[in-house]
């Protein structure tokens, strides 16, 4: 039925196409015209066609799923849920995204100042408010070589999308000098708004020209020494209003034509930064206690190579002013197709520009409250959490005796309340620890309560994952990171190979 529909639009596309040369049935001009053509272009004559018979007795179909969670996932999701089309957010290792990591957002629309972390929560649950289901999980790998498109979980689920608004966003660049992967979670660092409180006192540098060195070194500011931030051409990228702001933060000081070429330090810590003055063309030797890199970001494109059509930079590329990519039905939107803007507000538009171009491709085809009526209805289980299963650490004593006393191994999350990757991590942690609570203990220590604590297994970056066998420290994770890689380090700790 909807490929003898979809049989005469493409035919009808094409004849006016040929007969009438109007513009609008060749991609890239309108949404629709182009869907359309690249539906028919592509899938006719092959294998696979949009037939919605071929999702009877399919689990886990949803006519929309988002992959992130940040401005443009939330946006993308509630857009779809008021649609009125099941939608399913995949939120990702980071949910809420980069915003989330950052203070006061000053540029959105309506608010003179709201907390980043807020902000995505106000959207999360305005989007979940008009039905958008979240899924705690991460996405392992996509075919969209057929359809319905495939979502492999990191949590081996798989998910059938008839349409997919990858919403992945980007991640902050590294330096790639010597020393910058030696010392990292040892005085190398992306965050302030995490790792700030560890360099009281402290002379600190910030590399980077633009708005997020700014933003850091203010964070910064409440509590290190010295600030330096290193801009390595004579000028910065950020905004001058944000540059004014420096003047009333005396401790922050700017280098210009700066090139870090080394970081040093000595078995534990940061020492010092070797830089290359582009103007003398002098080396020197700066000592300091840490290093916060604010150089930009590189799209998370990784998931989605090979698929979708990429840049020179590794940007999704999306056609005209819509946010379709080169494979009809699928969608990206924010700053994993964006390295113009990158602005939240912009992020957030493409996403409900990505879920309006869904939700007309889901009509297109036939997509109808009967389709989807006929769908699976089960809602994507959250995992219920045994709240016992991560022992919070009230004392320092209490912590010694367990790793002491434990025949099993004894993991560790180190966090704080303020710190939003950590709060991202802890979920995960929880789910991680039901999974493997025969084989070993989880505990979670808030360094803001127990900092003697901190001070003695020197955790000078959030979060850090302790490993204690035999009452001795075996081993030592100081990123960020999503179930998948919590899963891993927990199965190597407790002796089974990571895909078990
Ligand atoms: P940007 O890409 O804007 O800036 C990156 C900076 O790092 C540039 O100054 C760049 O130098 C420098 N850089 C890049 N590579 C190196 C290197 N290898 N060594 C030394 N320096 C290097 O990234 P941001 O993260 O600052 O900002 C991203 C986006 O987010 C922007 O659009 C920004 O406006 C926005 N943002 C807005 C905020 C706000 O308004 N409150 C806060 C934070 C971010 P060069 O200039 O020479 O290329």
């Amino acid at each position: 039925m909807q490929k003898k529909s979809l049989y005469k639009i493409g035919s009808l596309c094409l004849l006016v196409l040929v007969l009438l040369s109007i513009p609008q049935c060749s991609p890239g001009n309108n949404s629709v015209g182009a869907s359309i053509y690249n539906s028919v272009a592509k899938f006719f004559g092959e294998n696979n066609t949009f037939d919605f018979t071929q999702l009877k007795g399919k689990e886990n179909v949803y006519p929309i799923v988002v992959i992130g969670s940040g401005p443009a996932g939330l946006s993308a999701g509630l857009y779809g849920a008021r649609a009125k089309k099941k939608t399913l957010v995949i939120e990702g290792t980071k949910p809420g995204g980069l915003l989330t990591e950052t203070s006061y957002v000053e540029n959105w629309p309506g608010f003179k100042a709201i907390l980043g972390k807020d902000l995505m929560k106000e959207l999360k649950a305005q989007a979940a408010h008009f039905g958008a289901q979240f899924l705690e999980d991460t996405v392992e790998k996509v075919d969209f070589s057929k359809w319905p498109y495939e979502i492999y979980t990191d949590d081996g689920k798989i998910i059938y999308a008839l349409s997919v608004i990858v919403a992945t966003g980007a991640s902050p660049s590294p330096l790639n000098i010597p020393g910058e992967k030696e010392f990292w979670g040892k005085g190398v660092t992306t965050c302030a708004i995490c790792d700030a409180p560890f360099y009281a006192g402290k002379n600190v540098v910030v590399i980077g020209g633009g708005d997020s060195s700014i933003a850091e070194a203010i964070q910064l500011s409440a509590y290190a020494d010295k600030i330096t931030i290193l801009v390595r051409k004579d000028k910065m990228r950020a905004a001058p209003t944000n540059q004014e702001l420096l003047a009333g933060y005396p401790k922050v000081s700017v280098m210009f034509n700066i090139e870090p070429k080394e970081i040093l330090g000595d078995a534990k810590h940061v020492t010092g930064i070797k830089l290359y003055n582009t103007k003398t063309q002098e080396t020197t030797v700066m000592p300091i206690d840490g290093v916060f890199l604010a150089i930009g970001h590189k799209p998370n494109t990784k998931l989605v190579q090979g698929s979708l059509k990429l840049d020179d930079n590794g940007y999704i590329v999306v056609e005209g002013r819509t946010q379709a990519t080169s494979i009809p039905g699928v969608y990206a939107a924010g700053d994993v197709e964006d390295h113009r803007y990158r602005q939240a507000g912009i992020a957030a538009g493409s996403g409900i520009k990505a879920a309006l171009d869904a939700d007309a491709w889901l009509n297109e085809l036939g997509f109808t409250q009967a389709v989807s009526d006929s769908l699976d209805n089960t809602q994507m289980a959250s995992v219920v959490i045994e709240p016992s299963l991560v022992r919070h650490m009230g004392t320092q004593e209490e912590f010694q005796k367990m790793i002491q006393e434990s025949k099993i191994p004894v993991i560790v999350d180190f966090y704080a309340d303020y710190c939003p990757t950590c709060m991202q991590m802890l979920p995960h942690f929880k789910m991680v620890a039901q999974q493997f609570k025969d084989l070993a203990l989880f505990a979670s220590i808030d360094i803001a309560k127990l900092p003697d604590l901190a001070q003695k297994y020197h955790v000078s970056k959030i979060p850090l994952i302790l490993v204690f066998k035999d009452g001795t420290l075996a081993a030592r994770y100081n990123t960020e990171m999503g179930k998948k890689e919590i899963q891993d380090l927990v199965a190597q700790a407790v002796g089974q190979t990571p895909a078990e």
